[in-house]
């Protein structure tokens, strides 16, 4: 793969020439998502969004995962933070998806998968101290219901001491269609 997009690179160089623009998102924005694949493009297009606009934060099911919630010392706590006091972020929004991947782990499959590659999952758990292989499914981030766990997110971020108050807001966007739905709109005098 690496020697297919340098290949792509070098072409994209030599046809292109993107106009510089700054790195302060034009729309004051940071959208919070899953990496999910499937979201590549499609994601910009559903919600009208161009280079340059917002900035996109994405973590595998546009989660934090329940060990990183309660010290709030979480990557995308630090992202978002950069974001509103470096770049001038003023709203936040957390969009998960139907579908997602984090809904689907379930032990067995994990198990297998991690020993097909040479992990041992028993000997990760008593190392890590981690007590049983939900604890180690938690540590991924797993969960069962998108609306709820994009409702937890935003309450994270809403409670995090290292933001100001400014609205945070929660949705889900339908995998297949685009199609956003409100959770929660963030109401809250700002
Ligand atoms: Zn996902």
């Amino acid at each position: 793969m690496l020697d297919e997009i340098l290949q792509h690179n070098q072409q994209f160089v030599k046809n292109q020439r993107p106009p510089q623009i700054a790195s302060a998102p034009r729309k004051h924005t940071a959208i919070v998502t899953c990496m999910d694949c499937r979201l590549v493009r499609m994601f910009e297009d559903a919600l009208g969004l161009e280079r340059g606009d917002v900035l996109e934060l994405r973590t595998a099911g546009a989660t934090i995962s329940e060990p990183e919630r309660e010290h709030q010392q979480n990557d995308l706590i630090r992202s978002i933070a950069g974001g509103v006091y470096l770049l001038g972020v003023r709203e936040v929004l957390v969009i998960g998806h139907t579908e997602c991947g984090l809904t689907k782990i379930n032990p067995i499959s994990l198990s297998a998968s991690m020993q097909a590659l040479g992990v041992d999952p028993q000997r990760l758990i008593e190392q890590e101290g981690l007590g049983s292989i939900e604890k180690l499914m938690q540590w991924m981030g797993a969960f069962h219901d998108v609306h709820l766990n994009v409702q937890e997110v935003v309450e994270v971020i809403r409670k995090s001491p290292y933001l100001p108050r400014i609205p945070v807001h929660g949705l889900v966007i339908d995998i297949n269609t685009g199609e956003l739905t409100v959770v929660d709109r963030d109401t809250r005098a700002a």
